[in-house]
């Protein structure tokens, strides 16, 4: 009998789990209060994995949108716009590769080399990854993807270098490494 009984990990310890309160679930949101401790949201998030998010290109904090937000305000840019957009960054990308035989389609496939090749960087460039390198204590895993999504955002503008916004702009699109990994 004892073989099949399942084996449940027990990495907090039952006593020490059955003490700690439940996260409210509201942390970052604009309409409620949370009063949870800085060690509860840790918990919380340190469920998610580091090594796991570094594998992730992008990650936001998404917060809620009120309803009155939602109702109101200007247009937004139509699906068929951004279609558009999007066609041609794919365009660019398929052309950056048409020459490497290498096969690739798209930025996200770039291994390191041709992250290296593809993705040049000013000196303005390379000082604020570095910045945000260090500040955040982001690994190199975390490094290359930003160059890969930065490059993509330079892409959908049609702009043939990389530029400092793009670079920022990719960086914000790491939000949990920096809130929570730093
Ligand atoms: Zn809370």
């Amino acid at each position: 009998m004892g073989k099949f009984q399942r084996e449940v990990p027990d990495t907090l310890g039952g006593a020490q789990q059955r003490n700690n309160p439940q996260p409210c679930g509201y942390f970052n949101d604009r309409s409620r209060e949370c009063h949870c401790t800085q060690p509860m949201i840790q918990r919380y998030m340190g469920k998610i994995s580091g090594p796991l998010l570094d594998r992730i290109d992008i990650h936001i904090d998404v917060p809620a949108v009120n309803y009155k937000e939602l109702r109101a305000g200007s247009e937004p840019e139509s699906s068929a716009k951004i279609r558009e957009r999007v066609m041609r960054a794919r365009e660019i990308q398929l052309q950056r590769f048409a020459s490497s035989r290498s096969r690739l389609y798209c930025n996200a496939q770039m291994a390191p080399r041709h992250i290296r090749a593809s993705c040049e960087l000013s000196a303005d460039c390379e000082r604020l990854l570095e910045r945000a390198m260090t500040q955040h204590g982001m690994t190199a895993r975390a490094h290359d993807r930003i160059l890969k999504v930065a490059r993509t955002v330079a892409d959908l503008e049609g702009a043939p270098a990389i530029e400092p916004k793009h670079i920022a702009e990719a960086i914000q699109y790491r939000t949990l490494d920096q809130t929570f990994w730093a």
